[in-house]
């Protein structure tokens, strides 16, 4: 009877097991569910960290990358700028992109972290309540080297210092007290907290050999007191050269950059400054000896903005110079989705210039790469242009443009697998994108990111038809101008005719903004989309007041 008991213990034992672990494997099944399910958090909102390598590797490609890029010119690295101002990505979503980017030809991220960085000590309260960790930067650091891309950190140290003078306690560095985008390079105070910002950025960087220092766009420069008082010194002293604020500017980005060179990184720095000075002033400044260019042109015939000179003095005075595109924030400060047209055009300019300029007879421009620029915002106190995840084609399109040098056919195959594009979906060509430059039917597609696009797509599919029936109602009509709104006197059957086609909108809008707080986070939906959205509302109050 015992032996009986304890078989029959040991039966019961063990359908208490498999019940137990059938139930694990439903939490296990649901949790993975849910976690599809809300896969679009895509932004970091708040300090946690996931370790996330999901990633659906593409088919087997039919062209070999050799026979695609046979006789063309390739930037030698090709660099991606994530910029974490105002929309930081989720750091399980960025490093989720890491093997996309890494096959799509990336080699380098450039990040700038602005406020997002976690400054320490004295520096702690210029960081963003919701600023990465030191943990997170590690992680994120540790993927992008298993993705065989290096990282280089940018950090402003002249111009769009907005995040740190718009404080209290660093107002007196400003260059104009009511202008918090420039610093004051002549004021006591500059090159302490420049040398801390830096120090700290590089001591979470350990193993990046570059780091680009920013100063573009200076727009306040030499105009203070201190400032003038400087100049007026250097001209009055006998036998000293003309001093002006452009040698104001070298010296100051010389300063900067010989700090970041003796910790033994390679400075980097925006060439927009520099554009229209005198070759000769950059010459004896020698601030080529110890630091990159980057130049920058987001358009789409690079020749108007850098000519021929410019190229000579670089190339004469820089021991490296990168360029710089742009696939997000270049064509709008309120864009909302970016133009992929407009930016491969831009690509494909560039690799022209680069290639017939690394083959000048003369004065070879010794480019180190091509970096493709994202912009979250025009500035610190812009509001958002387009947001990553739903500009990840247009990043996946312009890198494969500049890896494999143009938009031929192999490479419009490649984009559609990594973008997993079904059949019915047109292959991303040069005239497709004439055709659509927002490419709108990549819904059709299963990017991470696409919720967020499909988003955008109803947005803008809205906002078309309202800015249609505006016009149409307020300009066109005769009986609904803004005269018979303001008399109350107009045709009750006129004006319920015209309002027939506004029926569906206050049931659409209701769903976009639904739809909205389903795919972004709240901080998101305030900053992104509220500020977009009014006019629909209102459209479709008043179709409701009707
Ligand atoms: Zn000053």
């Amino acid at each position: 009877m015992k032996g009986v008991s304890s078989k029959r213990k040991l039966q019961l034992l063990l359908l208490l097991l498999i019940i137990s672990s059938v139930l694990c494997l439903l939490i296990i099944i649901k949790r993975k569910k849910h976690e599809k399910l809300t896969d679009y958090h895509f932004f970091k909102d708040d300090n946690r960290f996931f370790w996330d390598k999901r990633y659906v590797d593409s088919n087997e490609e039919e062209t070999k990358v050799e026979e695609i890029v046979a006789g063309k010119y390739i930037p030698p690295r090709r660099v991606v700028h994530i910029d974490m101002k105002g929309a930081p990505p989720r750091l399980s979503y960025l490093i989720s992109l890491f093997p996309i980017l890494s096959k799509a030809g990336a080699t380098d991220l450039l990040l700038e972290y602005e406020d997002m960085f976690p400054f320490w000590g004295p520096l702690a309260n210029i960081s963003a309540r919701n600023a990465y960790t030191i943990q997170d930067i590690a992680g994120l650091l540790h993927a992008a080297k298993e993705n065989n891309m290096t990282v280089i950190p940018l950090v402003q140290t002249f111009g769009h210092m907005e995040w740190v003078l718009k404080l209290e306690r660093f107002k007196h560095l400003r260059e104009e007290p009511h202008y918090p985008g420039s610093v004051c390079p002549s004021r006591e105070g500059t090159m302490d907290l420049l040398r801390l910002v830096l120090t700290q950025v590089m001591e979470v960087h350990a193993g990046s050999s570059h780091l680009h220092i920013g100063c573009d766009e200076v727009f306040q420069l030499g105009s203070c007191s201190q400032c003038v008082q400087r100049i007026n010194k250097v001209n009055t002293q006998p036998g000293s050269a003309y001093y002006n604020t452009r040698m104001l500017f070298l010296d100051h980005v010389k300063a900067v950059a010989s700090f970041v060179n003796r910790k033994g990184k390679t400075p980097i720095m925006w060439d927009d400054m520099l554009r229209n000075m005198p070759r000769s002033e950059i010459k004896d400044s020698s601030l080529g000896n110890i630091v990159e260019l980057m130049v920058w042109s987001y358009v789409d015939n690079i020749d108007t903005y850098i000519d021929y000179s410019t190229w000579r003095t670089y190339s004469e005075l820089f021991r490296g110079v990168w360029a710089a595109s742009a696939f997000k924030g270049a064509t709008g400060e309120r864009q909302h989705i970016p133009d992929i047209l407009s930016h491969v055009r831009n690509q494909i300019s560039w690799l022209q210039v680069m290639e017939r300029e690394s083959q000048h007879e003369v004065d070879p421009v010794k480019f180190k790469g091509l970096a493709l620029t994202g912009w979250s915002r025009y500035d610190h106190f812009a509001v958002l242009c387009e947001l990553l995840p739903a500009s990840l084609p247009s990043l996946v399109v312009n890198l494969m443009v500049a890896s494999l040098g143009g938009l031929q056919f192999p490479v419009s195959r490649r984009i559609h697998t990594l973008l997993g594009c079904d059949n019915i979906k047109m292959l991303i060509s040069i005239e497709e994108l004439r055709r659509n430059p927002y490419q709108w039917d990549l819904t059709r597609c299963s990017w991470s990111g696409v919720r967020l696009f499909t988003l955008v797509a109803n947005y803008n599919l809205h906002r078309t038809e309202v800015d249609r029936l505006h016009s149409g109602v307020v300009e066109r009509s005769a009986w609904m101008s803004t005269w018979n709104v303001r008399h109350s006197f107009s045709s009750p059957w006129r004006v319920k005719e015209i309002m027939k086609t506004s029926l569906y909108l206050p049931q659409a809008v209701r769903e976009l903004d639904t739809q909205a707080r389903r795919v972004l986070p709240h901080f998101l939906v305030v900053r992104w989309f509220t500020h977009r959205a009014p006019r629909l509302f209102l459209a479709s109050q008043q179709r409701r007041s009707l």
